[in-house]
C-alpha cells in the first residue's frame, strides 16, 4: 500500500475500500508513525489545528437493566462505580457549565438505561434549555439509550444538536458483547434520531475480542449510517464485568485503529474517547494528530486525565481548543459529581 498516494486520494474525496482499511490496521509497528503522519494530513486538511473538546455529564449512573458485557453499569455489575439516579437539573447544569468553562464545545448529557421515559426526556429537555439559554453556541448531545416515537422530536425541538448511540462493535460480533438488545436496535435508534434532524454521534469500543475484519466492519457500518461524530473507545476492562482482564491492545495498535477510522471517516469528528490514558499510555499525544476531538477529563464511570492536563496536552501539540477555555487555574470539571463518594447509591432526586 502506498500511503502517500492513498492519502492524496482520500483528501481528494475518494472513499477508502474495506481492503484498504484492513491493510491500515495490519501495518507493522515500524510503519505506524508514518501512518499517523498520513492520517494527520487528512485531519489537518479537514480540521486544521482545531481540537473539539467534548464534556460528559453523567445524569444517571449504574442501575441499568441491560447486560452489555463491557459496561460497568450493566445489570449485576460488581464494578465499584458511582451509582445514582438522576442528578437534579441544577446539578446537571452546574456540571455542564464547569465543562464549558474548561473549553468544551459540546456537552454530552448521558443517562444509563435501555431508554428514556417521556418524563426523562422532559427532564433532559429542561436541562438542555437551561444550558442553551446561557451558551447558545455550545452543542448539546443527548445519550439516553433507545428512543421511542416522539422522543427525538422533543429533543430536537428544545435545541439538542446531536444524539449519541454507539454501535460499539460489528454486527457479526454483537452477540458476544450483549444479549438484552440487538445490533439492529442500535442502528434503528440512530436512524430514528437522524430522521428528526439530530446529528448522529456513534462509535465503537475496540479490544473486546473482535477481529481486525470486525473493526473494519463496524467502521463501515458507521459510515453507512451517516455518523457525523465517531467516538473511538478502548475497552476499560472493569473488574466485576464479563470482560474483566481483557488486555489485547497495544499503544501502536490503538493508533492504527484511530488512523483506520480517520481514513474511513475523513471529514467527520473522530474522537479519542474512553481508555486513551490506559491504552495509548505515553503515545497519547500522538492520537491528537489523528483525531480532532477528545473528551475532557473524566469518563462516565472512571476518572480520566485531569482536565487541565488535557488542555496542556492540546496546547503542547500545537492544536487550538475550539471552545472557550478559561485561561488560568485548576479546572475542576466535575465539581458536583466528585462530591459523591464511590459506590454511593442514592435515591431518585427528581
Ligand atoms: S452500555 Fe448503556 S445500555 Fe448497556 S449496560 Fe451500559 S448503560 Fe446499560
Amino acid at each position: 500500500m502506498d500511503l502517500n498516494q492513498l492519502t492524496d486520494e482520500v483528501i481528494a474525496g475518494r472513499p477508502v475500500t474495506e481492503d484498504e482499511a484492513l491493510a491500515i490496521l495490519r501495518l507493522p509497528d515500524a510503519e505506524t508513525y508514518a501512518l499517523v503522519a498520513a492520517a494527520g494530513r487528512v485531519r489537518r486538511h479537514h480540521f486544521g489545528t482545531m481540537m473539539k473538546v467534548n464534556y460528559l455529564v453523567n445524569l444517571k449512573s449504574g442501575l441499568c437493566p441491560e447486560d452489555c458485557f463491557y459496561c460497568s453499569q450493566r445489570l449485576g455489575s460488581e464494578a465499584d462505580v458511582l451509582k445514582y439516579r438522576w442528578l437534579s437539573n441544577q446539578e446537571a447544569v452546574a456540571a455542564a457549565k464547569a465543562g464549558i468553562a474548561g473549553g468544551a464545545k459540546r456537552v454530552c448529557l448521558v443517562a444509563s438505561g435501555r431508554g428514556p421515559s417521556d418524563r426523562d426526556v422532559k427532564k433532559v429537555s429542561e436541562i438542555i434549555d437551561e444550558i442553551k439559554a446561557d451558551h447558545p453556541d455550545v452543542e448539546i448531545c443527548a445519550c439516553l439509550g433507545q428512543l421511542k416515537e416522539g422522543q427525538p422530536e422533543a429533543l430536537a425541538a428544545v435545541g439538542a444538536d446531536a444524539y449519541n448511540h454507539n454501535l460499539n462493535t460489528a454486527q457479526s460480533h454483537y452477540d458476544r458483547v450483549c444479549t438484552t438488545h440487538t445490533f439492529k436496535d442500535r442502528t434503528q435508534t440512530i436512524q430514528h434520531a437522524r430522521a428528526h434532524g439530530l446529528s448522529a454521534c456513534s462509535g465503537l469500543i475496540a479490544g473486546m475480542g473482535e477481529s481486525d475484519g470486525q473493526l473494519v466492519e463496524v467502521a463501515f457500518a458507521l459510515r453507512d449510517l451517516g455518523a457525523d461524530s465517531v467516538p473511538v473507545n478502548f475497552l476499560m476492562p472493569f473488574d466485576g464485568t464479563p470482560l474483566a482482564g481483557h488486555a489485547e491492545l497495544t499503544p501502536l495498535k490503538c493508533l492504527r485503529i484511530l488512523a483506520m477510522i480517520r481514513f474511513v471517516h475523513p471529514d467527520r469528528d473522530v474522537r479519542v474517547a474512553a481508555g486513551r490514558e490506559q491504552h495509548l499510555r505515553s503515545l497519547q499525544a500522538l492520537s491528537l494528530e489523528i483525531c480532532n476531538s477528545l473528551f475532557l477529563g473524566d469518563y462516565l464511570t472512571s476518572e480520566g486525565q485531569a482536565g487541565k492536563a488535557d488542555l496542556q496536552m492540546i496546547t503542547d501539540c500545537g492544536f487550538t481548543v475550539a471552545g472557550q477555555a478559561q485561561a488560568a487555574g485548576d479546572i475542576d470539571v466535575r465539581p458536583v459529581i466528585r462530591q459523591r463518594g464511590p459506590g454511593t447509591l442514592e435515591p431518585a432526586n427528581a
